[in-house]
């Protein structure tokens, strides 16, 4: 595993890791919630007589939803949708979302964001999503690990994921951060790609049906199958960037 830490260096050009904060997604990574999420999609889409698979959902994620919406009606439609449209169409997904989703936390990741916090890390959420009913339950969730200050949002973000922004404003909202200062934990390949993007060493945790290989394409250095492998494999992580250095030019 070390060497795939002295690999991420040198291409980055860093001679050491300096780790300040865990940059964490939401949906799949910390809530149960992508199978909710992929079926409210379909059937709002399906609703509206646009022709979708369940599976595309999953690769969508992280997407903003006017941004998911516009690709199914250019698809679909040969037309953008208005922005009327996109209120619309994402308030039904969000009525369903809050209609089919558990609200199960992903086993063992509370206990990760708790070893975060107790090895003096910042845990950060970075995560696409405006559904208030997931947001609004984190403090009860995972209490005393999030605050505004350490969170990046769908309110916050202008372009949203596959886009590095929401990872650079993670980096932002860990202290003003350098990429190697921070480990960014995903399960989606758009995620995978706006971290990888951003600069930052990125873990894949993949919870969903997605090939792993999508998550490696994407730019997932390491590939887990669940937060309790991350938590298993999270001390020897912290071990290795305290102790990896190489000597870059070389
Ligand atoms: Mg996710």
């Amino acid at each position: 595993m070390t060497q795939l830490f002295k690999n991420y260096l040198k291409q980055n050009n860093y001679t050491h890791f300096d780790l300040k904060a865990i940059l964490f997604d939401m949906d799949g990574v910390l809530y149960d919630s992508m199978s909710a999420h992929a079926k409210s999609w379909q059937q709002t889409m399906e609703e509206l007589g646009l022709k979708t698979n369940l599976a595309e959902f999953y690769l969508h994620e992280g997407r903003t939803g006017a941004s998911t919406i516009d690709i199914l009606f250019q698809r679909n439609l040969n037309r953008s949708a208005t922005e009327e449209e996109i209120q619309r169409i994402y308030k039904r997904k969000s009525e369903l979302f809050v209609k089919y989703n558990t609200g199960n936390i992903i086993p063992k990741a509370k206990e990760a964001l708790d070893f975060v916090k107790s090895k003096r890390l910042l845990p950060v959420l970075v995560t696409g999503s405006g559904q208030p009913s997931l947001l609004e339950r984190l403090d009860k969730n995972f209490p005393n690990i999030f605050t505004s200050k350490t969170m990046v949002t769908a309110f916050d973000v202008k372009i949203g994921k596959p886009h590095p922004e929401p990872f650079l404003m993670g980096l932002q909202k860990g202290g003003n951060l350098a990429p190697n200062q921070a480990l960014a934990i995903e399960n989606a390949p758009l995620g995978t790609e706006s971290a990888s993007k951003a600069g930052i060493f990125t873990i894949g945790v993949n919870t969903g049906p997605l090939n792993d290989e999508i998550l490696e394409n994407a730019g997932a250095k390491l590939v887990f199958h669940s937060m309790s492998e991350l938590l298993d494999k999270f001390p020897e992580i912290l071990d290795i960037t305290s102790a990896v250095k190489v000597r870059i030019g070389h």
